[in-house]
């Protein structure tokens, strides 16, 4: 692997495998630190393609897209959690790359994500690894009811089948066409949160504070970070857990766990993300450092702060349907409303068209006092067609 050695300063240029909102996010926060940018995307109107200093418009495993992303670039990330290990040691041959192939392999498959949780000493659901019909019929019976979930490109909820006997077991792996799975307990949920976490190559460990989220359809629909919203014993759990994983591979970049708390409030872990995460998005508005500034920071060798909130945040999720809401036409959601609220902050993605489940941006919102910022994000989610939460 290509080792860096320098601090990589202002001026230099910063690349991102990827070009979706989190890459948008990384390139608007390098932006304002002064680096110059390159996202490597094919598609020729990704979010952070239409913003970045260079966008090359390849598939991600291009050999001469890698070779141009390598030369105009000092050092390289990713903003997607299924980008082809192989391209990812590609670069890493010519440029520091974080994070490393390793953690991107570990993250992108969830066998070996929970072996790294067991491997760290961090509790995760009860699970089995189904690969073959041998391993199907030998699932113990306290894995039902469970959740079968395919190994590899799982995301948003996509690639998960709840199951509660043998029968529904052996119809839905047979749906997700027999590629490997793990089957999970299903958990009672009391709660879900995360935390990000950033690690410098000098193996300094700093992270955000930690969020609670709410899913709906098994994709993020809120989060919301004030004090005590997550039991401070729980939270501390987290935030120990979370450096763990992170040293536990010697990870240098942004990294996010998700967690479950169940009902005798015992804290588990979900899975992770090596790279920011939605969840984190709050960030940006709440905090003196964002979870895209950690990820430049580490990318480029710049010291780590501890980021402080300043203020309660609520986010929101602005997901396609929200564009339909007057039937099959695309029209707007009601902006002016929204925005005449106080303390909001809306970041919209600059997607071209709006579609069921797609994440069109999102909306935090800030102030002085957690209830009152609550009470805002309801009625903006009411304006919006967004559930009570
Ligand atoms: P992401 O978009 O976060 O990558 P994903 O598709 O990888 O999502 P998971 O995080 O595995 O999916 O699951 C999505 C949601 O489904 C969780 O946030 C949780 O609400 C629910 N869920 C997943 N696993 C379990 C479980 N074992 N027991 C109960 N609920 C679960
Ligand atoms: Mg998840």
């Amino acid at each position: 692997m290509a080792q860096q050695q320098d601090v990589l300063l202002p001026g230099a240029t910063l690349g991102v495998m990827g070009g979706g909102q989190l890459g948008r996010m990384f390139v608007h926060a390098a932006q304002s630190l002064g680096y110059f940018t390159a996202v490597l995307d094919p598609d020729a109107s990704s979010p952070a393609g239409l913003v970045s200093h260079h966008h090359i418009k390849t598939d991600y495993l291009d050999p001469a897209g890698l070779v141009r992303l390598a030369q105009l670039c000092q050092a390289v990330t990713t903003e997607f959690e299924n980008v082809p290990a192989q391209a990812m040691a590609q670069l890493a041959a010519q440029r520091f790359v974080s994070p490393g192939a390793e953690a991107v392999e570990v993250a992108q498959d969830r066998a070996r994500e929970k072996a790294h949780f067991q491997r760290c000493g961090v509790g995760c659901a009860e699970f089995a690894v189904i690969e073959t019909v041998e391993q199907l019929t030998a699932v113990p019976d306290a894995l039902l009811p469970g959740i079968l979930k395919t190994a590899r490109m799982g995301y948003d909820g996509k690639g998960q089948v709840r199951v509660a006997s043998r029968a529904e077991l052996a119809s839905a792996w047979e749906s997700l066409q027999r590629v490997p799975c793990v089957l999970e307990q299903l958990l009672q949920l009391q709660a879900e949160c995360s935390v990000l976490v950033a690690r410098g190559r000098d193996g300094r460990m700093v992270h955000l504070p930690v969020q609670r989220n709410l899913h709906q359809g098994g994709i993020l629909a809120v989060t919301e970070v004030f004090p005590d919203n997550v039991p401070p014993a729980q939270a501390q759990q987290a935030i120990d857990a979370a450096y763990a994983l992170a040293e536990g591979f010697g990870y240098v970049g942004v990294l996010c766990v998700e967690f479950f708390v169940l009902h005798d409030g015992r804290l588990v872990v979900n899975e992770m993300a090596p790279r920011p995460h939605n969840s984190g998005h709050w960030s940006v508005d709440g905090c003196d450092v964002s979870q895209f500034e950690l990820q430049v920071r580490t990318l480029a060798g710049l010291p780590l702060v501890a980021p402080r909130q300043h203020s309660p945040a609520v986010m929101l999720n602005l997901l396609g349907e929200l564009w339909f809401r007057g039937g099959e036409q695309e029209t707007q959601p009601p902006w002016q409303q929204v925005l005449a609220l106080p303390g909001v902050h809306l970041h919209l993605y600059g997607k071209q068209s709006a579609r069921k489940g797609r994440k069109m941006g999102h909306l935090t919102v800030t102030g002085t006092d957690g209830a009152r910022v609550r009470a805002t994000a309801l009625q903006a989610a009411r304006l919006l067609g967004i559930a009570d939460f």
